[in-house]
């Protein structure tokens, strides 16, 4: 099932005057729509790579996929995001997510000086995000200076592999793929079973 671009929850100018209406149908109409046509690309060809047994250009295609994976799963989560003001948004935070600001931040107004200073010093083609940290149920904000940097923002982990030096080197030394072929080995398929699970909720 290919990936598509969703329709604006409103109107091109429904953001006027805080974003004007030609920004965001070139943003929504162009810019995530060629991250739309990138991922489907990306994942075709991954399709196809192992099909073939070909998998000479994985890692290119791998990079493609956080690339236009992560711009696609971001831009979906701005444009409802946002809402014309007229609609009641703006403002503090209302609702669960209010306490829980408070309670994890101390209170609005230091969430959002925290969440400005970042959003405007973060560099390059970066995003300043509010997240859900599970393990420990806090919020968090983040800065990503570049979102393709092999994750896809939205994605909950289900089965993680180290494959830093210091998880080898003693035993396999420079043979990591022999560290990878027999970690499958040990792989615990129960846990990423309930990690699945709980990521459909
Ligand atoms: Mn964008």
């Amino acid at each position: 099932m290919a990936h598509e671009l969703p329709a604006l929850p409103y109107p091109y100018d429904a953001l006027e005057p805080n974003i004007d209406a030609q920004t965001m149908k070139l943003h929504h109409d162009l810019h995530h729509k060629s991250y739309v046509d990138g991922l489907n690309k990306a994942e075709q060809k991954l399709t196809e790579a192992r099909q073939s047994g070909d998998l000479a250009l994985v890692k290119h295609w791998e990079r493609e996929c956080a690339f236009h994976g992560s711009g696609h799963f971001l831009h979906c989560a701005f444009w409802t995001n946002m809402a014309p003001a007229n609609a009641g948004c703006g403002g503090a935070p209302t609702g669960e997510i209010a306490k829980k600001i408070g309670s994890d931040f101390g209170n609005w107004e230091g969430c959002k000086k925290q969440f400005t200073a970042a959003a405007t010093t973060v560099e390059g083609s970066g995003w300043c995000i509010l997240c859900y940290r599970p393990m420990d149920d806090k919020l968090t904000i983040l800065t990503a200076e570049k979102h393709q940097n092999l994750t896809q923002w939205g994605v909950i982990p289900l089965l993680c592999l180290d494959v830093w030096e210091h998880a080898y080197y003693l035993k396999y030394q420079n043979r990591r793929p022999e560290y990878v072929n027999n970690w499958w080995n040990v792989v615990n398929w129960k846990d990423v079973n309930n990690r699945y699970h709980k990521a459909k909720g």
